[in-house]
């Protein structure tokens, strides 16, 4: 299905432009950018379902936790262990369009 053009279903407000989204390290799929909003992305529901199928087995799927007026999202316990984190410990934070990068802080 070519949704070129269609209304944003987000906003209700841009319209829908093709392009490749990176959806992990040098895996791209066919999706769509909203005008009005480049943070709202769209898939077909056939690339929707591919692009679960890949996160599933590449990430591990948590739900956030709120944290004061923050969320946090626990952090799998292999990971901690392969990173050596401590609790407490120091991160840096960024956002790389839809994706947030968690840096360990040099120790
Ligand atoms: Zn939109």
């Amino acid at each position: 299905m070519n949704m070129e053009g269609k209304l944003c279903g987000i906003c209700d407000k841009g319209r829908l432009h093709a392009y490749k989204d990176e959806i992990t390290d040098g895996i791209y799929v066919d999706a769509y950018k909203c005008d009005f909003d480049p943070d709202h992305v769209s898939y077909t529901a056939e690339v929707m379902h591919k692009v679960e199928a890949i996160q599933r087995s590449t990430s591990v799927e948590r739900h956030l936790v709120k944290v004061g007026s923050s969320v946090a999202a626990p952090i799998p316990s292999a990971i901690v262990k392969a990173l050596r984190l401590k609790p407490r410990g120091r991160v840096f934070i960024s956002a790389q369009g839809r994706r947030i990068i968690i840096r360990p802080a040099p120790s």
